[in-house]
């Protein structure tokens, strides 16, 4: 059966809920009632917002992806076929003798995906979501997105990379999109039922200011919808980052990938919890509760007051259900520092030398020349391509199960299939199985987390676009450009 297009949104058909990003004021016909900043269309999808300094990595790899831009969109009918497969597997009382029928099952992309999509069905448990207006941050191609749309939910489809939304809205037009950042989100206040962002959050420079702006356009009752998000010991550094992407073969190839540590993620909760009611979700738990047992690999619920001081010493995979209860105290986020209008980005997309030189232009001094473990001020910081050593001539360390282009991955990695999936390039960040650590981390009983696969795929991620992202050097998202940027716009 075809799928049913979604409900007309009137919000949606009016645009009445968008603000600029620049400064707040009303957006009316694509063009600021304030600062007078117009919003085109950018490869047909209105973006709002101007790309910063600090989003300077997450272009690269636009311009690096930018020649699969053919090859990004979607099947419509695939999001209904394979949550379908999903659920018949799910309710199959025989799990092999449905696998042995049915072939898709037994695809190495199959356990990635019936894990998303029971973490999918649980999140959206007691959620009536049908005519309901639904925020998708970080759509990439819009898999999720139709998913909800499927549902019922009248959904909004954020996404920053010109290129992938592009793709995003060729592939289900029913959908509204729209080009923007997740740290300041060109909506109104409460102008959302529920926003959703699935394995999109851990690419996000900023967290604490995403989850913020997540909050703010959400209507009291409505509920943050978070999944899919590898993070790491608070007493763990970037360092741990670094051991882990430096074995994986897509971040080395330029990918944009982090873990962060889980105060960030928690961080902007803790301090407003007079007006959420969170729940908080571990897909995986590497160490367990105890931290030196196996890895909770089973869906766990953990209470925020009690297990959080556990949960920041160990690494695994999050999801969160966070209802709003009362409106959201705070004010909006501003874009300060847009200098590059994404119009003017895409332009130099057919010559890529062009635009990494033009790029450069606008790397914040912050992200250069930074020490790193390896090679002291000789390294861009950033846990995406910077390498201890050569990555391809190293031995994998021992024990390791991450996927990498030395070791063999592990069985639930797919890093470097991705593009083959039907699931298209859209991040799952489903970890590998955990690694251990080759070197004792910094922290006590801490365990780093094995990368977060199948994002890191060529076509996928960074540059599938999930908003803009964190750069690791904690000083990157504190500075501004200390270069003289060259201003192609006012922003
Ligand atoms: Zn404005």
């Amino acid at each position: 059966m075809a799928p049913l297009p979604p409900a007309a949104s009137p919000s949606a058909a009016a645009n009445d809920d968008l603000e600029c990003p620049h400064c707040g004021a009303p957006v009316v016909q694509w063009r600021c009632d304030g600062c007078g900043a117009t919003f085109p269309r950018v490869l047909g999808v209105p973006f709002l917002g101007a790309f910063e300094p600090a989003d300077a990595l997450g272009l690269i790899e636009i311009v690096a992806n930018a020649p699969n831009r053919g090859s990004l969109r979607l099947e419509p009918d695939t999001v209904a076929r394979l949550d379908a497969l999903c659920a018949s597997y799910h309710a199959a009382p025989d799990k092999e003798a449905f696998r042995a029928a049915h072939a898709e099952t037994q695809a190495w992309w199959f356990g990635h995906r019936y894990a998303e999509w029971r973490a999918v069905e649980t999140l959206l448990e007691g959620l009536d979501i049908a005519g309901a207006a639904v925020l998708d941050i970080g759509a990439g191609q819009g898999f999720d997105a139709w998913r909800l749309a499927l549902r019922g939910a009248r959904v909004t489809a954020l996404e920053f990379s010109p290129i992938v939304a592009e793709a995003g809205a060729q592939s289900f037009p029913e959908l509204r999109w729209i080009g923007g950042f997740a740290h300041a989100l060109p909506f109104r206040n409460a102008s959302f039922d529920h926003v959703f962002i699935n394995a999109a959050l851990h690419h996000m420079r900023d967290l604490p200011a995403t989850i913020a702006e997540a909050l703010r356009v959400l209507r009291p009752g409505g509920c943050l919808i978070t999944s899919g998000d590898p993070f790491r010991a608070d007493t763990t550094g970037p360092a741990l980052e670094f051991d882990v992407f430096d074995r994986h073969e897509a971040v080395l190839l330029g990918i944009n990938e982090q873990i962060p540590p889980l105060s960030d993620f928690l961080l902007t909760i803790e301090r407003n919890r007079a007006v959420l009611a969170p729940e908080i979700f571990t897909q995986v738990l590497h160490g367990g509760r105890s931290g030196s047992g196996p890895a909770l690999e089973e869906w766990t619920a953990w209470d925020l007051d009690a297990d959080a001081p556990m949960l920041k010493a160990r690494a695994g995979s999050l999801a969160m259900r966070i209802r709003l209860t009362a409106p959201w105290p705070h004010p909006r986020a501003l874009q300060r520092e847009g200098v590059l209008p994404p119009a003017t980005f895409v332009g130099w997309l057919r010559d890529p030398a062009r635009a990494v030189a033009e790029i450069a232009r606008i790397i914040p001094r912050a992200m250069l020349d930074t020490p790193s473990q390896a090679r002291p001020r000789s390294s861009i910081s950033s846990t995406a391509g910077a390498s201890r050593d050569p990555p391809r001539r190293r031995a994998p360390p021992t024990g390791v199960r991450a996927c990498s282009a030395a070791a063999a991955p592990s069985p639930d990695c797919d890093s470097r299939r991705a593009a083959t999936s039907p699931r298209g390039s859209r991040c799952s960040s489903t970890p590998c199985l955990p690694a251990r650590p080759r070197s004792a981390p910094t922290g006590p009983r801490s365990r780093p987390t094995s990368p977060p696969c199948r994002q890191a795929s060529p076509s996928c991620s960074s540059s599938s676009g999930r908003g803009s992202r964190r750069i690791s050097t904690p000083a990157a998202s504190r500075s501004g450009c200390r270069l003289r940027a060259p201003r192609w716009a006012p922003g």
